[in-house]
C-alpha cells in the first residue's frame, strides 16, 4: 500500500491542484494518479492535425510533475474506500490518502446517431495514441465531415485544411456554428473567415444516420441530403467523467457534474474536494449551474481546491465564461454574457461597440481591425458581458474583459482604465476599443440609479 497526504485522480486540473496544494502546504506528499501515459495540452489537440503537426508536440511534459515535488502513479481508479480512505487502482495497487481530488474531467458526447460506432469516426477524445491514429486518418481521408460548428469544430476544421486538399464540411443543426458561445455578427465573420479557406459550412441541418457498412461512407442528413465521407469527426459537447464518484457516494448535480461548494469541497465528503470538468460550475451572474466546460475555469477551480485542502481561504465567485479561439488567423473572444443570452433573459441593457486598428498607425505591417461590442446593465451600470473580434491581442483584451467583469466594473469606470499603449502592440490611446465603447454607453445609462 502508498501512503500519500494527498491523493489527486487527473490530469491537467489534477497537475494544477497538486502544484497549488504544495504552494500552500510544502510538507505535503501529492500524488497524482493518472489513467493517460501522457497528458496532451487538452486545447492544441486541434493544432496537432496542421500548425504543431504531432501529438508529440502537443505534450504537458511529466519534468513539471517533477519540479514541482508531486509524485506521479499511472494508472486508472477504479475504487475509492471513504470509510478507509483508500484508492483501489484497476491493477490492484492501493494508496491511503487523508484528502482525495477529483479531477477526472470529460470526455466527447456521443449522439445516439445510427451508424456512429462504424470505422473511421472519431469522437475527440484527450488520448495520445488515439490521436495519433486520427493524425493518419486526417492524412488519408479525402472527404471528411466534422459533425459540430462549435469551437472544436471549427478549430478542427480550419487545421486540417492546412497543407491538405481534402473536402472538409462542417455539419452544424442551429442557424449558425459557434452561436452557443458567440452573438450572429461574430459567428458569421467566423464562419466566412473558416469559408475562405475553401471549408464546406452546413448550417440547419441534423445527422440522421452514418452510411456505410463496417467503415462510414457518408453521412444522411435529416433534409434528405447525403455527404460522401471517408472520415467523421464528433465535436458535439463533452460529457463529465463522473462513473467513479457516483460509485463512490459522492452527489452529482447537473448534467452529472459532482456537486462541491465555492470552496471547491464536495457536498458528500469535507475531505473529497473536485475540480475541472467533472465538478459542478455555477454562473457568476446568477449562481445557476451552467455546463460550461474550460482549462481555463478547470485551472481556476484547481488552483482554488489546492489552496483549500487543509484550511479554506479561497472561494470561487462563479464562472464568467471565458473563451476564445481563432479561425483562419482572425481571432474571436467572448467574456460573460452574449447579446444573446440577456435578450433570452429579458434583462435591460445597453449595447455599445467600437472599432480600432490593434497597431497605430493602422497601416503598420500585421495590423488587424479590433471590433469589441460590451454590454451593460442598465439599472447599474455594470459591465456584463464583452466580444472581440481582430487579431492576436485578442486573446488578452478578452481577458481584461473577464477582469472588468469579476470586478463589477461599470462604464464610468471602464472609462478611466489606464490602459498601456504601443504603436505596434495595441490600439492608440485615442482609439482603444474597450474605453471607447465604455465611453458611448455612459450617456444611455446617465440617470439610472447609482449613475452619475
Ligand atoms: C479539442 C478541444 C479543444 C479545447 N480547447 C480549449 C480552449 O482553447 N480553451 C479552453 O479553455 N478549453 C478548451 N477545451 C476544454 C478543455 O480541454 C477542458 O476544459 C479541460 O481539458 C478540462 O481539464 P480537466 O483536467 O478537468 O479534465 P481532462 O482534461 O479531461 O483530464 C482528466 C484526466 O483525468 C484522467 N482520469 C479520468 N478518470 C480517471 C481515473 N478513474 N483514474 C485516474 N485518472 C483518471 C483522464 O485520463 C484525464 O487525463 C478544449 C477541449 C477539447 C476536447
Amino acid at each position: 500500500m502508498i501512503e500519500t497526504d494527498v491523493a489527486i485522480l487527473g490530469g491537467m486540473a489534477g497537475i494544477s491542484a497538486g502544484i497549488s496544494c504544495r504552494r500552500h502546504y510544502p510538507d505535503k506528499k501529492v500524488t497524482l494518479i493518472r489513467k493517460e501515459g501522457t497528458v496532451l495540452i487538452p486545447c492544441g489537440i486541434p493544432y496537432i492535425y496542421g500548425t504543431v503537426g504531432n501529438p508529440e508536440n502537443n505534450v504537458i511534459p511529466d519534468g513539471l510533475l517533477e519540479s514541482s515535488g508531486l509524485d506521479l502513479i499511472k494508472g486508472e481508479a477504479v475504487d475509492v474506500n471513504r470509510e478507509s480512505k483508500i484508492v483501489t487502482l484497476a491493477d490492484g495497487e492501493t494508496i491511503r490518502y487523508e484528502k482525495l481530488v477529483f479531477a477526472t474531467g470529460s470526455g466527447p458526447m456521443i449522439p445516439p446517431i445510427p451508424g456512429v460506432d462504424k470505422k473511421n469516426v472519431f469522437p475527440v477524445r484527450k488520448e495520445f495514441d488515439y490521436l495519433g491514429i486520427l493524425l493518419e486518418k486526417v492524412n488519408e481521408a479525402r472527404d471528411i465531415v466534422i459533425i459540430g460548428g462549435g469551437f472544436i469544430g471549427m478549430e478542427f476544421a480550419d487545421e486540417c485544411k492546412k497543407g491538405r486538399d481534402a473536402n472538409i464540411t462542417i455539419v452544424e443543426m442551429l442557424p449558425h456554428c459557434l452561436q452557443m458561445a458567440m452573438d450572429d455578427e461574430y459567428c458569421d465573420e467566423a464562419q466566412a473567415r473558416l469559408q475562405e479557406t475553401g471549408v464546406n459550412i452546413m448550417v440547419n441541418e441534423r445527422v440522421e444516420a452514418l452510411l456505410g457498412d463496417e467503415t462510414v461512407t457518408g453521412v444522411k442528413l435529416a433534409s434528405g441530403k447525403e455527404l460522401k465521407a471517408d472520415l467523421v469527426i464528433l465535436g458535439i459537447g463533452a460529457v463529465p467523467h463522473t462513473d467513479l464518484a457516483k460509485k463512490t457516494g459522492l452527489e452529482l448535480g447537473f448534467r452529472n457534474m459532482i456537486k462541491v461548494d465555492r470552496h471547491m469541497r464536495t457536498l458528500s465528503d469535507p475531505d473529497i474536494f473536485a475540480c475541472g470538468d467533472c465538478a459542478e460550475k455555477v454562473s457568476f451572474f446568477d449562481g445557476r449551474p451552467v455546463g460550461v466546460m474550460l482549462a481555463s475555469i478547470a485551472t481556476a477551480e484547481a488552483r482554488i481546491a489546492g489552496a483549500n485542502l487543509y484550511s479554506p481561504t479561497h472561494r470561487t465567485v462563479g464562472t464568467i465564461s471565458v473563451f476564445s479561439t481563432v479561425i483562419n488567423g482572425r481571432a474571436f473572444g467572448v467574456a460573460g454574457l452574449t447579446e444573446r443570452i440577456v435578450k433570452q433573459t429579458g434583462m435591460s441593457v445597453v449595447v455599445t461597440t467600437a472599432e480600432a486598428p490593434d497597431t497605430h498607425p493602422g497601416g503598420m505591417p500585421m495590423s488587424a481591425k479590433t471590433k469589441v461590442k460590451l454590454i451593460f446593465a442598465k439599472d447599474t451600470g455594470i459591465i456584463l458581458g464583452g466580444s472581440i473580434s481582430g487579431g492576436k491581442s485578442v486573446g488578452e483584451m478578452t481577458n481584461v474583459l473577464s477582469a472588468c467583469i469579476m470586478h463589477n466594473m461599470t462604464a464610468n469606470d471602464m472609462v478611466m482604465f489606464q490602459m498601456g499603449t504601443h504603436p505596434a502592440l495595441t490600439a492608440s490611446p485615442i482609439m482603444y476599443p474597450i474605453v471607447n465603447a465604455a465611453c458611448k454607453a455612459v450617456i444611455p445609462l446617465r440617470g439610472m440609479s447609482n449613475i452619475v
